[in-house]
């Protein structure tokens, strides 16, 4: 599957990024954020549903859009590309994953330190209506619970919402910030969202230091998260694709391997990097 210099070069590497897109998670069998639901929610486009402007209009529907979408993720399971991206660690490697899916399969497989760039549906951060923070032209308060600018300006995504963390998305009324009575949201990014300039700036300072970046499942085509893996290819790390679909970098980068991460990564992990 892969040359001997190719390996040697592998072996060597310290600190590896895997970079994970949606076809990882579609392996356990959940929908992309872009795909429709099933059932009731058939007929609903999620990029009219996903946004700001559909939770300003009506933040039910769309809380219970993520419900339903928050149901699938909680049925799934890590399957063995997770698992295998999470026992990585425990080959003398500095791993850090970037992520672009919001199911917490990562940390649920064991993975310690996942940057998670498009957020994560099953935590909650409260809403920021910004059209209304900027009519009121008032300075920013920081909310002591959920440590989101109560006024304006985004959310922290490092912020250890503690206090939030009990409440669940779940079916029921949308659940309000016990701080400062805003209302509360998945901490995802949704179309028409920057994303957060912290989990980006993570993101590329562990591109920028990384020996070998591993792409899997990732289509490459939501800028600008599908910059990592040329960024690390320019600087000279060593750059894997495995992807059943392969993209414009299977043609440049070290290796592609047209195949789903879950009859992959176990089997070229353990040839690369065997766990100690
Ligand atoms: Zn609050």
């Amino acid at each position: 599957m892969l040359d001997s210099a190719l390996l040697a070069d592998l072996r060597a590497a310290r600190r590896v990024v895997v970079f994970t897109g949606a076809g990882m998670s579609a392996e356990s069998g959940i929908p992309t954020f872009r795909d429709r639901l099933t059932g009731l929610w058939a007929r609903v486009d999620p990029m009219e549903i996903a946004t700001p402007r559909a939770f300003r209009a009506d933040p039910q529907r769309v809380w219970d859009w993520h419900v339903h979408l928050a149901e699938a993720v909680r049925a799934a399971r890590p399957n063995a590309g997770h698992e295998a991206i999470a026992v990585l660690e425990r080959a003398r490697l500095e791993v850090t994953v970037v992520t672009q899916n919001i199911d917490n399969l990562h940390q649920r497989a064991g993975s310690a330190k996942v940057i998670e760039l498009h957020g994560n549906l099953l935590r909650l951060k409260s809403f920021v209506d910004e059209e209304a923070a900027f009519a009121a032209a008032a300075p920013p308060v920081i909310c002591p619970v959920c440590a989101g600018y109560a006024v304006w300006e985004r959310c922290d995504p490092w912020a250890e919402r503690a206090d939030l963390r009990v409440i669940e998305l779940r079916a029921g009324r949308v659940p309000r910030c016990p701080g400062c009575g805003a209302l509360l949201r998945p901490d995802v990014v949704w179309f028409g969202e920057p994303l957060a300039v912290e989990m980006l700036e993570a993101a590329w300072n562990a591109v920028e230091e990384c020996d070998a970046l591993i792409s899997v499942g990732a289509s490459l085509e939501v800028e600008p998260a599908a910059s990592l893996p040329w960024r690390a290819l320019h600087r000279g790390a060593r750059v894997i694709e495995v992807n059943p679909a392969p993209t414009a970098l299977a043609a440049h980068c070290h290796a592609s391997i047209g195949a789903p991460a879950a009859g992959t990564l176990p089997e070229l992990f353990a040839t690369i990097w065997p766990p100690l």
